[in-house]
């Protein structure tokens, strides 16, 4: 009878089985152990993290303010974000085109912690694999404190994982003040806590492959990015058929290098047999099977690699096919664009309006009458340290520009409003009108590539009187 993989994780009925995979050591996961604990460590230290006095990452999305490798950017950096997250799906699309799932086995959040600290976790306190699986059939009174003991100590972990997650959204600073002033006063962060803590306890904790296996799209949607040069953990069936024990070995009936030992199977934690091919849905590229295999045939006196990561067309080098270049080409050309998109952005983004009100004054002075319009100008600064902002007019002698502050500090991030007054002759419009041009001087502290010392603009604006 063929094997089944789907009973490792569903019985016959389809419900679901707990997969209680054998821990592994082996070359992929002594690789693999210290990139998980890396990224765990970036994760949490993120929000701490601070770049040029800004963030290194913060998704300020209420004020619409996004802080990127220390980079601000704002809601009108809506096209260089775009640019980001094209970027961003083309850097998956070429590490899978080039090895696999790596994502989904080496970086994903789910399978670092699950493998990392909670699978970690239940082996502190329920013992091995094999020890798990025997106690489960035990009354629950027996399990009950160790089955306690592991779902407080996931909470705790779920608690540190999504403080720091929120914090990546309102900085530690907010974060620490809001624990500290309690859930009543702020409610909507209480919420979000409450919200995913719950679905990290449920996924992480409990539902574990099943979410790999039916419900992430980009392991629906990954195989589109990959070729016969892309790295897959594969069987050799040539070398491995026809399977069987040691001691079944004889003449009459030769057998290949698998002495069926499961060891690959016990290892998956999706629970599947990578015997029955490379492509499964539910392999993640973990490698576990890779290591558990190759110390069988270290202990049986064959060489490694039975069960390989190496490129599904069979070759040992390291190829790079089509699809990569082609991904890499795109993904240059998306550089090339958030270089071409970010040039252009400015120190300071600067507005101006036609104040609400009356839409001129009128003053009697030596020199004669003096019409007067106001204008608000919005100031918007781009740019990390002092930027200031200058005003002045170009237009007929005797207009003038009325402005308390002038030049007017822009911090970047901050959006400011400055009324002004353009003060002109009644005798300088034309059938009611005139156009003039307000220059506005902008400048940066701090000056580089992508970053000028000052940039000067032009607006016209419409100075209206009595027709
Ligand atoms: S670990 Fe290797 S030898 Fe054992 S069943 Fe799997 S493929 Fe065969
Ligand atoms: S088949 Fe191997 S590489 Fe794939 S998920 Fe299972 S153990 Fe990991």
């Amino acid at each position: 009878m063929g094997i089944d993989h789907r009973t490792r994780s569903l019985d016959e009925e389809g419900r679901r089985k707990a997969i209680h995979p054998v821990e592994v050591k082996g070359k992929w996961q002594s690789r693999r152990q210290p990139v998980q604990f890396i990224l765990i460590f970036f994760f949490l230290a993120i929000p701490w993290i601070s770049v040029g006095g800004r963030p290194l990452l913060r998704l300020n999305i209420f004020e619409r303010k996004f802080s990127v490798f220390g980079v601000l950017f704002q809601s009108h950096d809506v096209p260089l974000l775009f640019l980001f997250v094209i970027g961003f799906a083309l850097v998956f699309a070429l590490a899978t085109s080039l090895f696999g799932r790596v994502w989904c086995g080496w970086a994903c959040p789910q399978t670092v912690f699950i493998e990392a600290v909670f699978r970690r976790i239940e082996r502190w306190i329920e013992g091995s694999a094999f020890e798990r699986k025997r106690n489960a059939d035990l009354p629950l009174s027996e399990r009950l404190p160790r089955l306690v003991l592991k779902w407080v100590a996931y909470l705790g972990v779920s608690l540190v994982i999504t403080h720091s997650f929120l914090a990546l959204f309102v900085g530690p600073e907010a974060l620490r003040a809001m624990v500290l002033a309690g859930p009543i006063e702020s409610p909507q962060a209480f919420t979000f806590i409450l919200i995913s803590t719950s679905v990290i306890l449920f996924d992480f904790g409990w539902f574990r492959e099943q979410f790999c296996i039916v419900m992430c799209p980009y392991g629906r949607i990954q195989s589109i990015f990959q070729d016969t040069n892309t790295f897959t953990v594969a069987y050799d069936a040539r070398r491995g058929e026809p399977r069987g024990a040691l001691r079944k070995l004889t003449k009459e009936s030769p057998r290949g290098d698998c002495v069926d030992c499961t060891r690959c199977v016990q290892v998956c934690p999706t629970g599947i047999d990578i015997r029955n091919g490379s492509s499964q849905l539910e392999c993640i590229a973990c490698t576990g099977c890779v290591d558990a295999c190759d110390d069988v045939m270290k202990r049986i006196g064959k060489p490694v690699g039975l069960i390989r990561y190496a490129p599904s067309n069979g070759s040992s080098r390291f190829h790079v096919g089509m699809r990569s270049y082609a991904y890499a080409l795109a993904l240059a050309l998306v550089g090339v664009a958030v270089v071409a998109v970010g040039e252009k952005r400015t120190i300071a983004m600067v507005e101006v309006f036609k104040a609400p009100g009356d839409p001129y004054s009128v003053s009697e002075e030596a020199a004669g009458l003096v019409y007067g319009n106001v204008f608000v100008a919005e100031i918007s600064g781009q740019r990390v340290g002092r930027n200031t902002v200058e005003f002045s007019l170009r237009g007929e002698p005797g207009d003038q520009l009325v402005m308390p502050n002038n030049p007017i500090s822009a911090p970047e991030g901050v959006i400011l409003r400055q009324p002004f007054t353009v003060r002109f002759a009644a005798g300088s419009l034309r059938e009611g009108r005139r156009e003039i041009t307000l220059r506005t001087t902008v400048r940066a502290e701090s000056s580089g590539p992508g970053n000028p010392g000052s940039e000067v603009k032009e607006k016209r604006l419409v100075l209206i009187g009595p027709f």
